[in-house]
């Protein structure tokens, strides 16, 4: 199978792929990982939180760059983004050339309560996390189910909706899980 798992930064999704890892013969591959890589080799950037402050045409070629990597690969769950916040907006994680070269099987989307992921996010001191009041995650929250909807009919792939609230990782886990049986 090809799965994309996605959601904003603070959902989730390493959590659960950690989970996930010891239970699949999928590999998992991280899509920022990919591009990280790609803008390593160039100087582009100096960590992955610097991807998307980079010009959108920049961002848009690493993305590319990586989907042709990724695109051929079997049996993956693609860790990645819906839409990614940038200084121009919501750039889409997902384009239709991105989707062509991943053809999923299963779209996932991890979601939680805006308050959990402000509180995960002021927790997890790896990372640079922009700071984002409640209705701006819960506008970023809505933008992803959007383009996870626009993904699933551009592909046919269907749509899982994966809630993953404090305290209930292995119902999370186990639920994604159903989907390879
Ligand atoms: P992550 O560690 O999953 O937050 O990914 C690091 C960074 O990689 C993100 O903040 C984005 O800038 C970039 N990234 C990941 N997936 C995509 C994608 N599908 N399209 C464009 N940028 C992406
Ligand atoms: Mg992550």
């Amino acid at each position: 199978m090809r799965v994309i798992i996605a959601g904003v930064p603070g959902a989730g999704k390493t959590s659960i792929m950690n989970e996930v890892a010891k239970r699949t013969n999928h590999r998992i591959v991280n899509y920022g990982t990919v591009m990280l890589d790609l803008a390593l080799e160039e100087n582009l950037v100096k960590d992955r939180d610097e991807i998307r402050k980079l010009p959108i045409e920049v961002q848009r070629d690493l993305q590319r760059r990586a989907a042709k990597k990724i695109g051929g690969m079997e049996n993956i769950i693609v860790d990645t983004h819906l839409t990614i916040k940038t200084p121009s907006g919501y750039f889409p994680g997902l384009p239709e050339w991105v989707l062509k070269e991943i053809n999923p099987d299963l779209i996932v989307v991890v979601e939680a309560e805006p308050h959990e992921i402000m509180r995960r996010r002021r927790n997890d001191t790896s990372r640079k996390r922009d700071f984002e009041t409640y209705e701006d995650i819960k506008e970023h929250i809505l933008a992803n189910r959007y383009a996870a909807f626009a993904c699933s009919i551009l592909t046919g792939a269907p749509v899982m909706i994966l809630t993953n609230r404090d305290g209930m990782l292995e119902q999370a886990v186990q639920k994604f899980m159903e989907a390879f049986r």
